[in-house]
């Protein structure tokens, strides 16, 4: 499945954005997707949070099946910063090219790696502020790695959870960190840790960029999106 970098504001010409969804419809809106999907997690292989932040970063406007096959190869040659910071950027580069964006992020991978070793005794950190500081890792990533190797609340904004929070109504946003606001405002900071997961898989498989498929989604009964798509014909 295509993993796309954040996306840009609805085009023109795409249906608007509904009213805002309540917060009791948010909940049972999550609830949904929860019940649709009790174990979703992340589809990036990892084992650890330097595995994980180094897949993240790599996963940018690629697939996570592209990067997980590029990351076999490269974590069996240097699991650990120290390793992938002896590597280099040219050691790196010749495990990803298959992935898009590969210069930059085998500069970014390398320096990263170095960074590491040299601030934080070669671990991940877990506060916003050291991992945003780090070669190639904004907001988005930090917020996968805090929520899924360190187990906080954080909501990170994809192409995917874009585009469900203005189609459906759950959170309204013109920009990535409108849409994290609203997320985080609404849904119940019970669900937020996994409600990344559920959505960003929803969001792939279910509510689609193009054509989102209604007439399987769990959640239809509390989306707001005034163009819900029927079962095309030949399916049933
Ligand atoms: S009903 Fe359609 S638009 Fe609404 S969340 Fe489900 S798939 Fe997406």
């Amino acid at each position: 499945m295509p993993r796309i970098s954040l996306a840009a504001p609805p085009a023109a010409g795409q249906v608007p954005s509904p009213r805002p969804m309540s917060r009791a419809h948010a909940r049972r809106f999550i609830e949904a997707l929860a019940t649709a999907n009790p174990n979703a997690e992340t589809e990036l292989t990892y084992t650890d949070p330097f595995t994980l932040l180094v897949s993240v970063v790599l996963s940018a406007q690629a697939t996570d099946a592209s990067v997980n096959k590029a990351t076999v190869g490269l974590f069996a040659e240097a699991p650990d910063p120290q390793a992938m910071a002896g590597l280099g950027e040219e050691g790196i580069a010749r495990h990803i090219r298959s992935i898009g964006l590969w210069r930059a992020k085998a500069r970014n991978v390398a320096a990263l790696s170095a960074r590491l070793v040299a601030e934080h005794g070669g671990q991940v950190p877990s506060d916003r502020d050291s991992l945003e500081a780090l070669p190639g890792v904004g907001r988005k990533t930090a917020n996968v790695v805090m929520n899924v190797a360190f187990g906080e609340s954080t909501m990170a904004v994809d192409t995917h959870i874009f585009r469900i929070g203005n189609r459906t109504g759950l959170a309204p946003g013109g920009t990535p960190r409108a849409v994290e606001d609203q997320l985080v405002a609404r849904i119940p900071a019970d669900m937020l840790r996994p409600a990344h997961h559920w959505l960003i898989l929803h969001g792939r498989y279910v509510c689609k960029a193009r054509r989102p498929e209604c007439w399987r989604c769990a959640a239809a009964a509390w989306c707001r999106y005034p163009d819900k798509q029927g079962e095309p014909a030949g399916k049933a």
